[in-house]
C-alpha cells in the first residue's frame, strides 16, 4: 500500500511513540500468558517465578527493565530481554505506520498486522503452537477495521482471506501435517489484512525465508532435516513485507515475463 502523503507532526508521533510502547507491554503479556490458556486482563503483571507484583514504575515500558537491572526485586529471577525487545519493536511499528500512512486506516491496518505477526511469531517461535485466540482475536479487529475503513476492496480481502487459508490448507494436506492447523487460520487472517494480490507476494516470501532458514539452520548443524522450524514467524514476515513493497514486488515480478 502507498502512503497518501498525509503528514504528522512530532508531536503526535511521539504520542504513537509512547502507544506502541505500551501495546509492546501488554504484547508481552499477551506472549506469556496465552499459550498457556491464562487471561491476559487478569491479574496484573508478576513475576512468574515467586509471584511478587510489579510496581508501576516498573510496569513503565523498557525503563522498567533497565530500572530491575533485568531481574526480579523479590526473587532475583532474570528477566528474559524478550520484553524489553518486544516493547521497542512495537514502538518501531507504531511509528512506521503512522509515519508511513498518516492518521488513516492503512496506519492501523499495517499497527493490526505487525501486532498480530509479532505476538505470534514470539509465541510460535517459544512454543510451536499458533494459539486460537490470536487467529480469532486478529480476525474480529481486522473485519472491524474493514468495516471502519473500507480502503480495500471487500471482494480483494475475502480473496486474500480465501487465498492465503486455502493454498495453506492445500499445502497441509499434501505434505500430511507437514504445515499446522494453526498456520492454516493465521495464513487466512493474514490474506484478509493484506489482500488480493498482496496475498501471493505474502506466501511466496514466506515460503522462500523459511526454506532459506531451515537450509542455513541445518548447514550450522542446529536442527537437522526431522526437526520442526515454526512457519507462523516466516507468513508474518511475507505479510508484512507483501503490505509495505506488494505492488513494487508484482509490478517487478510481472516485468520480468511481460515485455
Ligand atoms: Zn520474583
Amino acid at each position: 500500500m502507498r502512503g497518501d502523503g498525509r503528514k504528522v507532526n512530532t508531536g503526535v508521533l511521539i504520542l504513537v511513540a509512547l502507544l506502541g510502547l505500551v501495546l509492546g507491554s501488554f504484547y508481552n503479556v499477551c506472549i506469556y500468558r496465552l499459550p498457556k490458556g491464562e487471561s491476559v486482563l487478569w491479574p496484573p503483571s508478576h513475576c512468574p517465578k515467586c509471584g511478587r507484583h510489579l510496581t508501576p514504575v516498573e510496569l513503565v515500558p523498557v525503563v522498567g527493565h533497565l530500572i530491575l537491572k533485568g531481574r526480579c526485586r523479590g526473587c532475583r529471577a532474570p528477566i528474559g530481554v524478550q520484553y524489553p525487545l518486544v516493547e521497542l519493536l512495537a514502538m518501531g511499528l507504531a511509528l512506521l505506520a503512522f509515519h508511513q500512512y498518516g492518521l488513516t486506516g492503512a496506519a492501523l491496518r499495517l499497527l493490526l498486522l505487525g501486532s498480530l505477526v509479532l505476538v505470534t511469531a514470539v509465541v510460535d517461535l517459544r512454543h510451536q503452537v499458533i494459539p486460537n485466540a490470536l487467529v480469532v482475536v486478529g480476525l474480529v479487529l481486522a473485519v472491524i477495521l474493514q468495516v471502519v475503513f473500507p480502503d480495500l476492496s471487500w471482494s480483494r480481502v475475502l480473496l486474500g482471506f480465501a487465498v492465503g487459508g486455502g493454498f495453506l490448507a492445500l499445502v497441509a494436506v499434501v505434505t500430511r501435517g507437514g504445515m499446522g492447523g494453526g498456520d492454516v487460520k493465521f495464513g487466512a487472517v493474514l490474506g484478509f489484512l493484506v489482500g488480493w494480490p498482496h496475498v501471493v507476494p505474502a506466501l511466496l516470501i514466506a515460503f522462500v525465508s523459511g526454506a532459506a532458514a531451515g537450509i542455513v539452520l541445518m548447514a550450522l548443524k542446529l536442527k537437522s532435516r526431522k526437526d520442526f522450524v515454526p512457519f507462523g514467524p516466516f507468513l508474518g514476515l511475507g505479510a508484512v513485507v507483501a503490505f509495505l513493497w506488494g505492488r513494487e514486488l508484482i509490478t517487478w515480478y510481472l516485468g520480468c515475463f511481460l515485455p
